[in-house]
């Protein structure tokens, strides 16, 4: 007896060898049929014999590749068709998508392999990919995902890499940014200036280069790294001084785990984190003794490490260096820099040079940061190799595109059970960061086929995200108390629906009543929430001012313990007494001294 039946799956499985791994297992179960992408995922119609086909559902969710992951699958039967063979149909357009793009990914191990073999055809070439890892979210421009709309669409293929994408039995089948030495992107080395720095071997030349203690402006997945080698105190101070930069840590990258444990204590949870296809920023206590630069992470005992992501990576780290500084590539509270002349512009007086290459990003992505307390991992920075990759809800929700706040935003959009958490977007005052904001908004919608029909903000409204949601005038908009988003987006991370009591210690957000909410205890669910205490006010003489100036902070504490009579401190010694004396008239006289609970 043949059956067919019809199988509709939801996932992460555009771009990560679904369509291959559904054709092979179609064959070792000797059916018949088809699959295809569309834009709400992949379809499939299988026909064989009953017991086959329960074979071939069962393979389909166990031995999935490495980067898929399914979130819905449904089966219906169909009428048999009578078949020849199983095929890989071309994609479909369609509207109303529910597929997503999987986001930018490590080398895989077969890639490094060929990397590093002398008799492979891409050896030693910094771009090789495969269905299993590359660029993906970073080069994309639309859907469905496909060689025309990524940032490869200019560069046709060799006869050969053509070969192994139309092969399903290839670890390239339709690996979207499938390339060669012979028809690829290609690395160039530039000078200060931006004009070509003259090399046949500008890999190199750059490390030679690195060695002499230069700056070099390194083009990565989701933008411009500023690189120097991590030993070398006089280029890092030399860093510290162009990137205007004076003690937040820089960023490490290293060859491989025992590189890290020369200079950092690893646990196993942080090793993994570190090995894992996101390849994010682990930040790990330092060795007491390292060879590292003290100029590297002043005052701080912890380095922000990552193990290499990219081929252009593991080329740089290959032979030198025990590590790498790899801080993102832009000016202190910019973003980073991610298009080749835009980065020449705005790394201008920083790098000494640049090693560029001609793939073009089309969304910046920077590197993700990760920690693990009491032994669980917890983002800091949700973006490269996360992003898009959503985020389950405990109840489905309308369309909300959320705005999030104005300091390191992200945004959000659900669609039924799933959260769409943007990349790190930034401080939204800074102007290129705001463009960014909106052109990702159209972005982010156009690759999901998503539309709003309700746009959350924060209760602030002079955050530029406010002023974002309400220029949206056709759109209903909520205004949503800082804090509370706080809770419920914990509770959202751990499947709770319950009302939750929330101690939230943050640095400011808009109180419903007015003043600088920060350091609250509330108590809630996505509906409603009640603040059941707070921190004590304290004035915050000169507004922002005080937050740029904590000794501000430090006087108004002062004032509400001791009074008028202020005890001899170092501190206030410091201080003119003109400006001491402005300063406790203000608190006085609440004068530009809003209320604060923050926890600073
Ligand atoms: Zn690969
Ligand atoms: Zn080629």
């Amino acid at each position: 007896m043949t059956q067919r039946t019809q199988i509709r799956i939801e996932s992460i499985v555009q771009g990560v060898g679904f369509r291959p791994f559904v054709y092979r297992e179609a064959a070792a179960c000797g059916l018949t049929g088809w699959v295809l992408n569309d834009s709400q995922g992949v379809l499939i119609e299988a026909e064989g014999p009953p017991e086959q086909l329960a074979d071939f559902l069962d393979r389909l969710q166990q031995r999935l590749p490495p980067l898929a992951t399914i979130t819905s699958l449904q089966q219906q039967e169909v009428s048999p068709k009578g078949d020849q063979d199983f095929t890989i149909r071309h994609s479909q357009e369609q509207s109303d998508s529910s597929a997503q793009i999987a986001p930018d990914t490590y080398v895989c191990d077969d890639c490094l392999q060929e990397l590093f073999d002398p008799g492979d055809a891409r050896y030693r070439y910094p771009f090789i990919n495969c269905t299993n890892c590359g660029p993906r979210y970073s080069i994309v421009t639309g859907i469905p995902y496909d060689r025309p709309k990524t940032t490869m669409a200019v560069f046709p293929m060799c006869p050969n890499c053509q070969a192994e994408y139309d092969d399903p039995t290839s670890r390239r089948f339709h690996a979207q940014p499938n390339a060669c030495p012979r028809c690829g992107p290609q690395l160039q080395l530039l000078n200060a200036d931006g004009t070509p720095h003259i090399s046949d071997t500008p890999m190199e030349t750059a490390i030679s280069l690195l060695q002499q203690g230069g700056i070099l402006a390194i083009k990565g997945l989701g933008g411009y790294h500023l690189a120097v080698d991590a030993g070398n105190d006089a280029a890092l101070a030399e860093l510290r001084r162009r990137k205007a930069r004076d003690e937040k840590p820089f960023a490490l990258m290293s060859r491989n785990l025992e590189q890290v444990r020369q200079y950092a204590k690893t646990s196993p949870e942080e090793e993994r984190l570190l090995s894992s296809t996101e390849r994010p920023i682990v930040l790990l206590e330092q060795q007491d003794q390292h060879g590292i630069s003290p100029l590297v992470a002043p005052r701080n005992r912890y380095f922000g490490v990552m193990l290499p992501y990219t081929p252009l990576h593991y080329l740089l780290l290959e032979q030198h260096f025990t590590a790498l500084v790899m801080t993102s590539g832009n000016l202190t509270d910019e973003p980073i820099a991610y298009q080749n002349d835009d980065a020449c512009e705005r790394l201008k007086g920083i790098a000494d040079f640049y090693l560029s290459h001609n793939r073009e990003i089309f969304t910046r992505t920077d590197d993700s940061i990760v920690r693990v307390m009491a032994g669980q991992p917890m983002l800091l920075r949700r973006s490269r190799g996360y992003v898009p990759r959503s985020i389950a809800l405990p109840a489905a929700q309308d369309n909300i595109l959320a705005l999030g706040a104005e300091l390191k935003n992200t945004f959000c959009m659900t669609r039924q059970d799933r959260a769409f958490m943007s990349h790190h977007v930034g401080d939204l005052k800074n102007l290129d960061v705001y463009r960014s904001f909106e052109q990702g908004i159209m972005h982010l919608q156009e690759i999901l086929s998503w539309q709003p029909h309700c746009i959350a903000h924060d209760l602030h409204p002079d955050y530029f995200s406010s002023l974002y949601a309400l220029e949206q005038e056709v759109l209903p908009t909520v205004a949503v108390q800082h804090h509370h988003a706080h809770l419920v987006s914990c509770m959202a991370e751990h499947g709770e629906t319950e009302p939750c009591l929330g101690m939230i210690f943050d640095g400011i957000g808009y109180g419903v009543d007015g003043h600088i909410w920060g350091g609250e205890f509330l108590l809630g669910d996505s509906q409603k929430c009640e603040r059941l205490g707070h921190f004590a006010y304290l004035p915050m003489p000169g507004g922002d001012a005080a937050t740029r100036q904590p000794w501000r902070m430090a006087i108004s504490l002062l004032t509400q313990v001791y009074g008028d009579e202020l005890p001899g401190l170092p501190l206030l010694a410091a201080i003119p007494s003109q400006d001491l004396k402005l300063l406790r008239q203000m608190i006085d006289k609440g004068i530009n001294s809003p209320l604060t609970s923050s926890c600073g």
